[in-house]
Parts: C-alpha cells; structure tokens; sequence
C-alpha cells in the first residue's frame, strides 16, 4: 500500500493555561500520553521504571484502523510506513490439521468508513517511534527512574532514588502491576488468572507451509482455531519474521511481557498442524503472559482529583488482542483533547471526571469483546465450535468474507466495525462542545467565546488539509472481494 496520500494533520488546539504533567511509566501508553499532551501546549515529564532497552519487547503488535487514524493525526504515518507492514486479512484455519476455513479481507469501504488500516510492526518499532515523536515535541522521558511512592494530596512522587517531583496532574501509565493502579483502588489487586495464558514468540518467515502463501503476500494474520487452544500468527520485520501467539492452558498462573522467554515451543504446540509444527521447532523459547480476569474499576481518578489511569493500569486487556494497545493510545488522545481547552485551574478535576466518563464505557466494551475473542479461538471442542468452524468453513468456500456474511462468526461484525470506525478525538470534542462549552457560560466566562474563534481557526486550517489523511485509490494491492460491493 502507498502512503502517498497521506497529508499533514491541523495544527490542534493549544491550550491557554499550560500546567505540568508527570506521567508515571513509560510505556506504549506513557509515551503516547505525553506526546498527546505536548501538541497541546502542556508540560509533560515521563518516569519510567527500567532502561530504555528493557521497555521495549521485541514481539509483534497489531495496530488496529481506531489506532492507525490518531496516529496518521500525530503525523506519525512517515515513521509507521518505514517499519510497519499493512495488512489486508485473516486467514483462518485450524490448528491440529490446518484445514482452511476461510477468509476476511479488509474492503476498501471499510476502510474509507474508518479512515485508518490494519498494521503490524513490533513494540519495540512502535516504542521508538513514540519516543522520537513524543521526545522531539519537547516531553522529557527519565530512564531507571521507579515510583515507589505517591502523595496524591501533594501531587508528589518520590523515585527509588530518594529524589521526589511534584506537577499539578499525575497521570498512572504504569501498567497492571503499578503503584498507580493500587492507590486509585487503595490497595494492590491482582486479577484472577482465566487458567488461559498467551505464549509469545517469533520464528523465522522462510519456511512457512506453502499453503500460507496469502499470509506472506498480503501481510496476513493467521488465525488458527484448536481444541483448548489457538495460534494467532503474523509477519513483522518486512516479512522476515513471523509472530508466533499460542493461546494454551496456564500451568504457571504467572507470567507478564518483558519477562525472560522461559517456555519450550515444542511443548506447547505437540498437537499442532505438523506443518506449522515444522516451523516452531527451531523457534527460540517463547515468553508466557498469563491472561487475567480483573473487575472495572469505578474510578479512575483518586479522591484527591490529581492522580488519573491511563492503559493498562486503568483497564488490564487480555494479551496479544488487537485493543489492547488502541485502547491505551486513545485514553491519552482523549486526555489531551480535554486538556486543549483548558483555561483556568479550576477546570483541572471536572476534565479529569470528563476522560473517566467518556473512557470507561468504550473501554469496558471493548475489553468484554476481546476475551470473548480470545475464548473463542480457544474454545474447547464443542458443539459450538464445530458450528463455528463449520459455518466458517461454508462461507469460506463461496468465497465471501468470513466474518460478515452470516454463520456463527457474524454476530462480531458489527461489533468490530463500530470499534474501528469509533474517533476517541471525537468524542472528546462532542464532549467538549455539548457539555465543557455550556458549563463555562454557566459560569459567565470567556473561555466558551475565544475557544469558538479556536474552533474556526481549525475549520479552516481543516479547509486546507481536507480529510481523507489516506489515497485509499494508491493501494497496491487489490483489497476489496466482499459480497458487499458485488
Ligand atoms: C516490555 C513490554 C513488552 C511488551 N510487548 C508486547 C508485544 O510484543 N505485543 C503486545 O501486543 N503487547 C506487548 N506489551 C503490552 C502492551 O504494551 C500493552 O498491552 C499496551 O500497549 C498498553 O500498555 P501500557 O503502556 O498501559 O502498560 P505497559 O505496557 O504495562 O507499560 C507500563 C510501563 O510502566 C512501567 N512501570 C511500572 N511500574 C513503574 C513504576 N513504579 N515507576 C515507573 N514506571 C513503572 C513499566 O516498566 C512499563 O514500561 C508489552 C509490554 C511491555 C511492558
């Protein structure tokens, strides 16, 4: 696919009250979070526990269209192109035999609907382009340097190191297993293991089974339905390298990313299709990332109204799913889209309020979604998976699209098109423009009046740099065979 439509985002909103922001772990939704909010104008330092090396994991990441869009927004379509490859559909399969099921091509309608695509790049590729974009905007991101405690009331943290900082608004990025989270809920909650965990590694691209042919040509995912198991694979690297994700039953009950590969490949895949078998037998250790239930947290914003959860921190997705790391890009784009209008310190706590409002029912929905996926590629073998399989298998012999022409799987459709045309900035501006606006003219001030000449201001720069941000016409492959569109 050619970028070479792809045009420069409007300059956003600034806002006229800058205040610090000390952003506690620098991970995917750290960095992004501080990126986000230096285009609008704030202040922003990032704490994040290890070395850069160490943040960065070298499997693979799916980023969906939901994700692609803010992206193309940040102006980060340039670095994405130079190490992402597009991807443009599923193919399933199953996992002891590799029999064919069918197929899911991403048409060029939906894509136009959802002004982004489907890309595949490692974290650590995204990390680096995160922290060049978010570094180079001017946010400060401080290395080996660990929270170990926080005082809300003070809006203070003090580093391992002894050295304590303090700005108007702590912002949690510290994932699941964080400071952050526990003094949100008050103390430390670890989720329940599903008994399910993720084993992630990468092999080698040369020699996948001839029959995976559309996998390497079109940058394809492959998903592979089993008995009490999955494996969910992808090219990365430009092609070089294939993601290997094994959805298998957890023995350990223990096991996060960024940990040390401890897992023999050829243990967790002996009732795998041989011929992928044949693939994963020089595969180096794979790395196990038990999947946890955790409850919705009611607030995300401490007592004292400065400390707010970002990512997983705020809401713990189940590994390898395609949300997870959307979900956590887009608290900060909406974070930051509120904080673009601000004008007074008094609004700090009510945008604070607004982010948790307008983020936990996207993301709860979205979570729910994604084990439900997750448990369904690795559903035991059931009467119910044979219907799937077999309805899968029926459409994918007249040649439509798996997941919306009817059968077992169609019920996601819907359920994922209104994910990936979903625009979080969006909404932060709905939110904005029907609430935040009335509540300032309630109090009698200006702010409303200026931030409508803002408003124009960006209409017309929007005059100059008219959406579509993607020539959908320069893609070099053919993408669109649904039923739909004959
Ligand atoms: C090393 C690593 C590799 C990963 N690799 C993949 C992958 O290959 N594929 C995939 O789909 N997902 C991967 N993930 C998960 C993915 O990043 C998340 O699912 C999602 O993007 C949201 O991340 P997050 O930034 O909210 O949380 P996380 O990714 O968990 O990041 C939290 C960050 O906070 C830091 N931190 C924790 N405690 C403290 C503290 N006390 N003080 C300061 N900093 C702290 C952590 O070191 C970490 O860098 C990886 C995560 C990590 C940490």
């Amino acid at each position: 696919m050619a970028f070479d439509g792809a045009e420069s985002s409007t300059r956003p909103t600034q806002a006229r009250l800058s205040i610090s922001f000390l952003i506690i772990g620098g991970g995917i939704a750290g960095l992004s979070c501080a990126l986000a909010l230096r285009r609008v104008g704030h202040h922003v330092k990032v704490l994040e526990r290890t070395s850069r090396k160490a943040a960065r994991g070298e499997s693979g990441i799916r980023l969906p269209p939901n994700l692609t869009k803010i992206f193309f927004h940040w102006d980060l379509y340039k670095p994405l192109k130079q190490k992402a490859l597009i991807s443009h559909c599923i193919e399933f399969a199953k996992y002891e035999n590799g029999d064919y099921l069918g197929r899911q091509v991403w048409a060029q309608d939906l894509l136009r609907e959802t002004r982004g695509v489907f890309m595949l790049l490692t974290h650590a590729e995204l990390y680096d382009i995160l922290y060049d974009a978010a570094t180079r905007a001017g946010a400060e991101v401080e290395f080996n340097a660990e929270v170990v405690d926080l005082d809300t009331e003070e809006r203070e943290v003090t580093l391992s190191s002894g050295t304590t900082l303090s700005a108007d608004v702590l912002v949690g990025a510290d994932g699941e297993y964080g400071p952050c989270r526990a003094a949100v809920i008050g103390q430390k909650v670890r989720g329940t293991p599903t008994g399910l965990a993720l084993y992630d590694t990468i092999v080698s691209s040369d020699h996948l089974p001839k029959h995976l042919g559309t996998v390497k040509a079109e940058n394809g995912v492959l998903v592979a339905f089993g008995d009490n198991r999955a494996v969910l694979g992808f090219p990365i690297h430009g092609g070089k390298d294939f993601v290997c994700q094994f959805y298998g039953p957890d023995e350990a009950a223990e096991g996060k990313f960024g940990d040390a590969p401890s897992v023999s490949v050829p243990s967790i895949s002996e009732t795998l299709d041989p011929r992928l078998r044949e693939i994963t037998k020089n595969a180096s250790k794979a790395t196990r990332i038990t999947i946890r239930e955790n409850n919705d947290l009611e607030d995300w914003v401490e007592d004292e109204g400065r400390l707010v959860l970002i990512g997983e921190a705020a809401h713990p997705f189940p590994p390898g799913t395609i949300q997870a790391t959307a979900m956590a890009v887009e608290d900060g784009a909406v974070l930051a889209k509120l904080f673009s209008h601000l004008t007074e310190e008094r609004q700090i706590e009510s945008f604070l309020y607004a982010y948790q409002e307008l983020r936990q029912g996207r993301t709860r929905s979205v979570r729910a979604s994604e084990f439900g996926n997750a448990f369904f590629m690795a559903m035991a073998d059931c009467d119910a998976s044979r219907q799937r399989d077999a309805g899968m298998r029926a459409l994918g012999q007249q040649g439509v699209n798996v997941l919306e022409a009817g059968g077992e799987a169609s019920g996601l459709w819907e359920e994922i098109r209104e994910i990936f045309g979903y625009d979080c900035e969006d909404e932060a501006d709905d939110w904005w423009v029907q609430w935040g606006l009335l509540r300032e003219r309630a109090l009698g001030r200006q702010g409303g009046e200026d931030d409508e000449e803002d408003e124009e201001e960006e209409e017309e720069d929007a005059f100059h740099h008219p959406a579509p941000f993607l020539n959908f016409g320069a893609m070099s492959v053919q993408v669109s065979s649904t039923q739909d569109e004959e």
